[in-house]
């Protein structure tokens, strides 16, 4: 009985597959987009037509690359799984892939809630999701990476997972153990980037402060950046998600050291309430955080510290509040967000009520972010008349916007300038600051001898 299946040779349905355009969306932060970019990267190297859009039009196969990092992150991700669900069902997708934290922390919960999806895959398994294109893992690609930040910028991913207890936190159920990127490979990807045209890398981990603590058995990132700092071409390191507990100090030297190290600073505080802090699990005091910022600021006087501040814990009380308020009013940070709690499975913090109303998180977190409107006007009137050198992210409806070394992309502020002054997306420039708003500058070319 000649069997149905003689009609279609497998090499005749690798080359179909290989031609189904393959669309990668991508939701939560910048680790997770570098995780997309890296799923890209395998694919197309096996020629699988494969982008990353946000819009799947005309896409065969999607994969979703969720956030599950907390409450209105992992809605949004299964309402973006569901759009697809609908889709496949309409015949408008062949297969559906879902990938990344969300799908790590509630596989089996999402393969009986949603078993239309094809498969599900976790944060560590990207040769299992290549195996459905029937395609292996290059592990020569390792360092080589197609960016989808404007080519001028990339994110620096240095390591995975995180060793940290915060009580809060699901992102080691996510993301596991932290495992720090040998710094050869880092220093190659980084030259690998440029090489594209990239010139600024903006270093980002779980936890950045403890790079290298498991692979040479000692706190490495002060290392690390100065050997960054002579990729040539590099015009702007930056640094993200450091953790203040145990904090290598001697970090702020290389930046100080180095003019192509941005001085600025990411290093999210969460609390300033030492009680609130001890049952965050945060292994630092209010007096110690003091201390480290003060230390900061005097070894790098330029520098822009950012922070993320998270209001509503368990057991938050008023007087708890106010103490973080007091902290924001003294510290007067350069740029600060800030979090509502999020009562996380299987955090430590979950066996805590989650007794502060959600109106009373709310209330908190504008609170705090009314405080800061007068702090950052502050800092930015200081640069009223100043020129800076600022990198021209993107003209949008006759305008230019760009960043200073103070400001990174899509958090903090930035440096509008008109469309009659002569720019290019992607070159530095020397802007003459004229106006400031809240949370933004007004400038304009500085033509060098005026
Ligand atoms: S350091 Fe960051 S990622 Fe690690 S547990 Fe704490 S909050 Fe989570």
């Amino acid at each position: 009985m000649v069997s149905l299946w003689s009609f279609y040779d497998s090499s005749n349905l690798k080359t179909q597959r290989k031609n189904e355009p393959v669309r990668v969306v991508t939701l939560g932060c910048s680790k997770n987009l570098v995780d997309s970019e890296n799923i890209v990267t395998q694919l197309k190297a096996n020629q699988i037509n494969a982008e990353h859009e946000q819009d799947d039009a005309g896409a065969d196969v999607v994969i979703v690359n969720t956030c599950g990092f907390i409450e209105a992150a992992k809605q949004e991700s299964i309402d973006t799984i569901l759009r697809f669900v609908d889709k496949k069902q309409q015949g408008e997708l062949d297969k559906l892939y879902v990938t990344g934290c969300l799908s790590h922390r509630y596989r089996s919960d999402l393969e009986k809630e949603i078993p239309e999806v094809d498969a599900y895959f976790g944060t560590m398994e990207l040769p299992a999701l290549l195996e459905r294109f029937e395609v292996d893992y290059r592990h020569d690609l390792i360092g080589e990476r197609s960016i989808w930040t404007p080519p001028h910028y990339a994110y620096l991913k240095i390591s995975e997972g995180c060793n940290r207890t915060c009580s809060f936190c699901a992102i080691p159920l996510m993301r596991g153990q932290h495992r720090s990127k040998p710094m050869e490979s880092v220093v190659q990807e980084a030259r690998n980037l440029v090489k594209k045209g990239v010139k600024e890398v903006i270093l980002i981990a779980q936890e950045l402060t403890y790079y290298g603590l498991d692979l040479y058995k000692k706190r490495s990132l002060a290392e690390l950046l100065e050997r960054l700092a002579d990729v040539e071409g590099l015009e702007w390191i930056r640094l993200h998600y450091a953790y203040p507990s145990k904090f290598p100090r001697e970090v702020f030297n290389s930046i100080a050291r180095h003019s192509n190290i941005c001085n600025y600073i990411d290093m999210p505080l969460q609390h300033a309430d030492n009680e609130v802090l001890k049952r965050m699990r945060r292994q630092i005091t209010r007096e110690e955080t003091v201390d480290l910022i003060n230390y900061a600021r005097d070894a790098v006087p330029d520098l822009a510290f950012r922070t993320t501040l998270l209001v509503g814990f368990p057991g938050e009380t008023e007087a708890e509040f106010e103490n973080l308020c007091r902290f924001v009013e003294d510290m007067k940070f350069d740029r600060m967000g800030v979090f509502e709690y999020s009562h996380e499975e299987n955090t430590h913090a979950y066996q805590l009520a989650d007794d502060v109303a959600p109106e009373v998180k709310e209330q908190r977190s504008g609170t705090l972010m009314e405080l800061q409107k007068p702090i950052s006007l502050q800092h930015n009137e200081q640069k009223l008349g100043s020129t800076l050198k600022v990198l021209i992210d993107r003209k949008e409806g006759g305008y230019y916007y760009g960043r200073t070394e103070q400001d990174s992309p899509e958090v903090d502020n930035e440096v509008i300038i008109g469309a009659e002054d002569y720019l290019r997306v992607g070159d530095f420039a020397h802007i003459h600051i004229d106006d400031v708003t809240e949370y933004d500058l007004h400038g304009s070319l500085k033509i060098s001898g005026k």
